[in-house]
């Protein structure tokens, strides 16, 4: 770990006493991007639009005290895992008990001892990049480096409840890799592993829109999803997919269909509504995806409600 790195972390320091500030402010700048608040409801105003790495707290305010603000962030599942460290003076360490069962880190007491700061800040700081970073491994695929399934799954749900509230239709595409399988014995698992990435990337490029996901599914399965997007939108995107993966041109002399790698791909739309769940989706999309199989891959198929649901 050096030093310059930390350069970017935010630190936001709350203190309605400025000297307090200018002294911590002195510990801590050549390390990190900090910013200043001199009340609890500037600092509650300041995290939530720009949620800092870290915390740095006084007790004693007027109006609303360390302990007030400390509820408010905990309260709030936007901000509640960002540490907190509590600033008291030496007379106050009772209240050490009270912060850390609200849910703070550690504590710095005044007067300050510079060396202790920057141990105490470093030790948090390093603690919640351990943990971000856990957290973002556990939602990527190791080989791709796009998200996995767990991330779609998360993914999917909300933007589901999403497009409920907002009455617009969700789509999502699931796309495989045609006979996968026969490339892996006819090239071996290195060569496979190279032609997952290579036609993840492809795929990736396809998805032009800040709000769409692409995911690794499973094996050489991967979906994407696309929120707020209409049957022909989906299509659209489609066809650009099938045509993105032919482009690469990666040869497969063990396919029966082309002599490169090609994928089936189906599309499913659905408007959000109280009789269905996010699960139908997936469900549609894996239906229209076999019927694609079935009807000779390197196509496209779209899901169609069964007419008895007409009925
Ligand atoms: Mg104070």
């Amino acid at each position: 770990m050096t030093i310059c790195h930390d350069s970017q972390l935010m630190i936001l320091l709350v203190d309605d006493a400025p000297t307090n500030i200018q002294v911590l402010n002195e510990t801590l700048k050549d390390d990190y991007r900090l910013f200043f608040a001199t009340s609890g409801a500037e600092a509650l105003r300041m995290v939530t639009q720009a949620p800092p790495d870290l915390v740095i707290l006084d007790v004693i305010m007027p109006d609303m005290d360390g302990y007030e603000v400390c509820r408010a962030l905990k309260a709030n599942a936007q901000v509640q895992d960002i540490p907190i460290i509590f600033v008291t003076s030496m007379r106050q360490q009772e209240d050490e008990v009270v912060g850390l069962e609200l849910g703070a880190v550690d504590y710095i007491t005044k007067p300050f001892n510079p060396a202790v700061v920057r141990l105490r800040v470093r030790n948090q700081i390093e603690l919640k990049r351990q943990r971000d970073l856990l957290a973002r491994l556990s939602n990527l695929d190791g080989l791709t480096g796009i998200p996995n399934r767990r991330a779609l799954d998360t993914c999917t749900d909300r933007e589901w409840r999403r497009c409920q509230r907002s009455r617009k239709p969700i789509s999502l595409l699931m796309a495989d890799i045609d006979h996968f399988k026969s490339y892996n014995d006819t090239y071996g698992h290195l060569a496979g592993d190279d032609c997952l990435k290579a036609v993840s990337a492809s795929l990736l490029q396809t998805l032009e829109r800040p709000g769409d996901l692409l995911a690794r599914y499973g094996g050489e399965e991967f979906v994407a999803l696309l929120p707020e997007t209409d049957a022909a939108g989906a299509q659209l995107v489609a066809s650009k997919m099938l045509q993105a993966v032919a482009n690469l041109g990666v040869p497969h002399a063990g396919a029966l269909t082309e002599a490169h790698i090609t994928v089936s791909i189906g599309v499913a739309t659905l408007q959000p509504g109280r009789t269905t769940s996010s699960a139908n989706l997936l469900e549609a999309a894996d239906q229209a995806l076999y019927q694609a199989k079935v009807e000779g891959r390197n196509r496209i198929s779209i899901w169609s409600p069964p007419l008895d649901r007409h009925a």
